[in-house]
């Protein structure tokens, strides 16, 4: 029995003619990751809560075994979730150590152009931190510092932000937005206005 899999970077269908354990559905889309792996904060990448995630968003550990972000056993460093070949990508797990995410869900169209009302958040973040696309491309994960005890949804002027620092991960692309520095700044301003 084959287990069909996709490409880990474009999510297409994997050529017939792919090796079993090939992970990308052509050279380019293998540059693309390995250009967009090399992006994330150091921040992000020095912690060892990093998993693999299925293309429905299952996480799993780098060995394929069921994961969760409620097990520390089962978080990796970033380098063997890197080169682990499952599941469809990687994922970054807040632990309520102070390491935020922003969820900018369906925010941008298909130009790349930001919706008002994420503007407003992204001008409230004042380019000081990382910030990358999501894995479906249309919205934006706005990474950094401050206190959220638990995981919230704010409905803001058309959209919705959801914010988390504890008890899940994130599916984590390496795609920047724009010219969003490779760093992690202080978020804390920008919850408080928003909470
Ligand atoms: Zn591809």
């Amino acid at each position: 029995m084959t287990t069909r899999r996709d490409c880990e970077h474009c999510e297409g269908p994997m050529p017939i003619t792919a090796r079993s354990h090939a992970r990308f559905c052509k050279p380019a889309c293998r540059a693309a990751a390995h250009r967009a792996a090399r992006t994330v904060p150091a921040e992000l990448t020095s912690r060892p809560r990093w998993i693999r995630r299925t293309s429905r968003k299952v996480p799993v550990a780098v060995d394929g075994a069921a994961a969760s972000s409620a097990d520390p056993a089962s978080w990796s460093t970033h380098r063997d979730a890197v080169r682990s070949t499952a599941g469809a990508g990687l994922g970054f797990v807040l632990n309520g150590d102070g390491v935020v995410c922003l969820d900018l869900d369906h925010c941008l169209d298909a130009e790349g152009e930001v919706a008002g009302w994420a503007r407003n958040v992204l001008d409230a973040v004042g380019g000081s931190t990382w910030v990358e696309v999501s894995q479906g491309g249309d919205g934006l994960h706005i990474w950094g510092y401050g206190a959220l005890p638990h995981g919230r949804r704010i409905t803001v002027g058309g959209g919705s932000v959801e914010l988390y620092g504890t008890g899940r991960y994130i599916a984590v692309t390496g795609r920047t937005f724009g010219g969003t520095p490779q760093r992690l700044g202080d978020l804390q301003h920008v919850i408080d206005s928003l909470l």
